[in-house]
């Protein structure tokens, strides 16, 4: 079998598309979507990914409000500029960057954000939302992401079994709370989990977040599965690889992501819509 390739920057572009066109719509009813983006110092990654966020947001209508503070910010100022924008009735959407210096904790941080303005959907009550399957949180955007690549490729989720490799807050504890909710069976494997190819090779859906290059091997990927390659792996040479052996996993898979240009793109896609989202609920206020 040869994989169907799903290309995450394609339907990447055609949610930001969707998203201008909503946020148009918002405009001409005097609604401007605002996401405040807080970059604390100088990690390189942290500003690249801050720069593509605020270019796409820029390029779909939304109004960035940019804060890029000095690596030796204390905790109690990042604390006071997020009780600024809980307040600031133009901010629809709060996104602190990650990781924070060392004296910041980032759990207080995450915790001061108001839960209607966390468009990361990192906060324990939009967890909490997303757990007990009720509306009106944000889901956290990665994962977000996976599941409209799963439905890109028509994955039937209903009764399927799917792995879900990471525990982590951002991506593997939410991505399976969203795959449970569509009714699928879940395992969530992680370090400590025994046979992890005898558990991959069960799965007709598999979603690998672990951020190590091509651990999940092509082979124990089961016929047919369809496979989701969250991870981002820098190797020396500058190449960028998976969590999943790509080439071996695409011949037994039905479809399986790219890396890159798979979930990448999704993720700052959906920090988009869940800002236009929080910018539409204003507007119904
Ligand atoms: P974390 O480091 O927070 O979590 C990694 C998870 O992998 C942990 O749960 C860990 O288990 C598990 N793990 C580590 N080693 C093994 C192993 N040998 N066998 C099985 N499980 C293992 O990472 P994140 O969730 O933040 O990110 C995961 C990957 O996804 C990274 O490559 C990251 O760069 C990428 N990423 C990509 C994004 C995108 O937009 N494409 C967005 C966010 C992340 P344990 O809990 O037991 O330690």
């Amino acid at each position: 079998m040869t994989a169907q390739i799903i290309d995450g920057k394609a339907v990447a572009a055609r949610v930001r598309e969707e998203v201008r066109v909503g946020t148009a719509a918002l405009v001409a009813r005097g609604v401007t979507p605002g996401l405040a983006v807080v970059l604390v110092g100088e990690d390189p990654a942290s500003a690249v990914y801050v720069k593509g966020k605020t270019k796409a947001a820029g390029e779909c209508g939304i109004t960035v409000f940019d804060h890029k503070l000095p690596a030796t910010t204390s905790e109690a100022d990042l604390l006071a500029l997020v009780h600024r924008l809980n307040a600031d009735p133009a901010v629809d959407g709060i996104l602190v960057q990650l990781p924070l210096p060392k004296q910041i904790d980032a759990r207080k941080v995450i915790e001061a954000i108001d839960p209607k303005k966390d468009v990361d959907g990192f906060h324990p009550v939009n967890v909490g939302l997303l757990s007990q399957g009720l509306p009106g949180g944000f889901v956290s955007c990665t994962p977000k992401g996976c599941m409209t690549l799963l439905a890109e490729a028509k994955t039937v989720l209903s009764g399927a079994r799917a792995i879900v490799i990471g525990r982590s807050n951002i991506v593997g504890k939410p991505m399976a709370m969203l795959l449970t909710a569509a009714d699928a069976t879940v395992t969530i494997a992680h370090s400590r989990t025994k046979d992890l190819a005898g558990e991959v090779a069960r799965a007709d859906v598999v979603v690998a977040a672990i951020g190590r290059a091509e651990m999940i091997r092509g082979a124990w990927i089961k016929e047919g599965a369809v496979v989701i390659d969250v991870g981002m792996n820098r190797m020396p040479t500058g190449k960028l690889l998976g969590d999943v052996e790509y080439a071996a996993a695409a011949e037994r898979a039905r479809a399986i992501t790219p890396v890159p240009g798979g979930v990448g793109p999704m993720t700052i896609a959906m920090l988009l819509s869940n800002t236009l989202d929080g910018a539409k609920r204003r507007a119904e206020r």
